[in-house]
């Protein structure tokens, strides 16, 4: 018997949304519209499984510098 994919999985596609949430951009999934803050204990993943580029480049940013512009 196969396994059960739920549509989320096939559906997912990550995206930074214009809302903030303490001080945290919030991104949120445009399959299933889960969203998702870097202060949340789990990863969103891609359909195919892979990290979101925008979940990344959220992780990659200083904590408590939202919104500062910086190398
Ligand atoms: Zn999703």
């Amino acid at each position: 018997m196969p396994l059960t994919v739920s549509p989320c999985r096939q559906l997912c596609d990550w995206t930074r949304t214009p809302a903030v949430l303490d001080g945290q951009q919030v991104l949120a999934c445009r399959g299933c519209g889960s969203q998702w803050v870097r202060g949340e204990p789990w990863t969103p993943a891609q359909a195919d499984g892979s990290p979101p580029a925008a979940v990344l480049e959220e992780l990659r940013r200083p904590a408590g510098a939202a919104g500062s512009a910086g190398s």
